[in-house]
């Protein structure tokens, strides 16, 4: 299965390491063709290149987009080299084989992400390149596709273990590089065409990613996992850049984009935020003068869940803060920026892991999210929804106050990033009970109180932080048991969505309580 790599064409934009790549192939004595700009790179280096255009007789034509789609070029790669047939039609026409093909696409991933207007991420889609790619892939039984820089080494690497030749293997595992890479790229070009026709994207869309990180392990050790990234260049975990501290676990990746995302419903213009998350639920939110007090707060709600916690903020991290942060185990800190001081302090613990971004998640940002069922993917919107003041109903005698409506809408962003059933208390823009992903609401009231009772002892506090506090249900109260359990609990206004067939019921529970209650007509479950 070895097999000899005599001829090679490289192609590439991307042109880094081709003329140390050039070198070596030439070196081994391999004969060199490239298309206009990757053979005049080789030439300057001294190197001697054939043209493609030679090859085909024909010119590169109509800005590129015609260059190496030619039976000269397709039928040297696709040729079955121990095929009478091929061998022959190989001689009729003067094709020669092509062992080796060196590519890398058009940018078109960079281009769309750097925002280019739709005629330069059209004329970004490579056509040609990915034909190649898939030519030579399909042929692996005898031709060698590298479509990775990073794979040019161990190209060269396997070249010298074999005497100039290769293995069926290697071969083979190039292929299934390869393929991955073209479907990512055709994925791309057809995620950009849904994001710019929006309303029909969802059902006719192609997803893949492509491979960022192999993962040691998945939720659990005995699963494998990998990380694959959308090359979108927005700030989040996908693009964030880490510190110091080991690797992201999947758990890690997963538990660093809910809380990031959670953090940056809270405008830094505005004032500090953090968002302590565990368990992909938020176990602490809150807002603060600085990071240092928001990030107090936040532990206040629930300090023994923060322990081994992810903690995001929405402002470059500072001493002060990340000082107090090494005050218990936290096993990522993500924030946009950090000061060279905290990264001294964060620097003396080891295990602790630092992601710094150029900025926020845009929490209004539509896009889409995947789930995976037995046999399928489901596919929707971003739940990217908000209310502001103006979409509230006040639906109760008494209406709230315009420091528990600060409070509602603090509660009701929060609830948002919390697993269904959410209730979640509020108080002066911290959390100070979360009840979350119970299959009751009731029980998620219960649970969130019941925390609180147990925050306040541990506060020595007189009495749970939950008297006196705003309340959000992430979804109606389907009767009044639920609102009624938050009202027990000492809530004094309550924000939800409403629509329940029994909303009368719950209304006039809350009336009876006492309780200001606003409808915000959208629902944030959340699964
Ligand atoms: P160069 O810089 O060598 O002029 O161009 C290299 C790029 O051209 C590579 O990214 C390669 O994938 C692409 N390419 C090669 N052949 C064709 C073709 O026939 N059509 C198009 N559109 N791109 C091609």
């Amino acid at each position: 299965d070895l097999y000899p790599v005599r001829r090679a064409l490289l192609s590439v934009s991307d042109k880094t390491g081709l003329i140390e790549l050039g070198q070596a192939l030439a070196a081994r004595g391999v004969e060199l063709i490239s298309t206009g700009g990757t053979a005049g790179a080789l030439r300057n280096a001294g190197l001697e290149v054939r043209d493609v255009s030679e090859v085909t007789g024909f010119p590169e034509m109509m800005d590129g987009r015609v260059k190496t789609l030619h039976p000269m070029v397709h039928g040297g790669l696709l040729a079955l080299r121990d095929d009478a047939s091929h061998v022959a039609a190989m001689d009729t026409h003067l094709i020669a084989p092509i062992d080796l093909l060196v590519v890398n696409l058009y940018p078109f991933e960079e281009t769309v992400a750097k925002g280019a207007d739709y005629e330069t991420c059209i004329e970004n889609i490579d056509i040609g390149g990915p034909a190649m790619i898939r030519a030579a892939s399909k042929n692996h039984a005898f031709v060698n596709v590298v479509v990775d820089v990073a794979d040019y080494d161990a190209l060269l690497a396997e070249l010298d273990a074999n005497d100039g030749q290769t293995t069926y293997a290697f071969r083979q595992n190039l292929a299934l590089t390869a393929y991955s890479r073209t479907a990512a790229y055709d994925a791309a070009v057809s995620a950009w065409m849904a994001a710019t026709l929006e309303d029909e994207a969802p059902r006719r869309r192609a997803f893949a990613g492509t491979l960022a990180q192999t993962l040691r392990y998945g939720e659990n050790p005995h699963q494998k996992a990998a990380f694959y990234v959308d090359g979108s260049a927005r700030p989040g975990v996908a693009t964030a850049l880490q510190h110091q501290g080991k690797e992201l676990s999947y758990n890690n990746i997963n538990d660093t984009d809910a809380a990031f995302e959670l953090v940056a419903e809270f405008s830094p213009e505005d004032t500090a935020a953090c968002a302590i998350i565990k368990h992909a639920n938020p176990c602490g939110v809150a807002k603060g003068a600085t990071l240092l007090e928001a990030y107090k707060s936040a532990f206040d709600c629930d300090r023994t869940s923060a322990f081994g916690g992810i903690v995001a903020l929405n402002k470059p991290l500072d001493a002060e803060t990340a000082q107090e942060i090494t005050g218990i185990f936290t096993e990522v800190v993500i924030a946009p920026g950090a000061s060279d001081e905290a990264k001294e302090i964060f620097a003396k613990k080891k295990n602790l892991r630092l992601l710094t971004t150029d900025g926020l998640p845009d929490s209004r940002i539509g896009g889409k999210t995947f789930r995976q069922v037995s046999g399928g993917i489901l596919v929707q919107d971003k739940d990217n929804g908000f209310i502001d003041l103006d979409d509230l109903k006040v639906v109760t005698k008494i209406a709230p106050t315009e420091d528990q409506m600060r409070d509602l809408l603090f509660a009701w962003k929060v609830a948002k990033h919390v697993k269904s059933n959410a209730i979640v208390y509020v108080r002066d823009q911290a959390t100070v009970g979360v009840g979350a992903g119970q299959m009751s609401r009731v029980d998620s009231a219960l649970i969130a109180a019941k925390k609180a009772e147990r925050m306040a002892e541990a506060l020595g506090l007189a009495k749970p932080l939950t008297i006196g506090s705003a309340v959000a249900s992430d979804a109606f109260f389907p009767f009044a048991d639920g609102l009624l359990e938050a009202a027990a609990a000492g809530a004094t206004c309550v924000i939800q969505p409403g629509g329940s067939m029994r909303d009368d019921e719950v209304i006039a529970a809350a009336d009876e309580a006492g309780l200001a209650m606003v409808f915000t007509g959208m629902r944030h479950f959340r699964h």
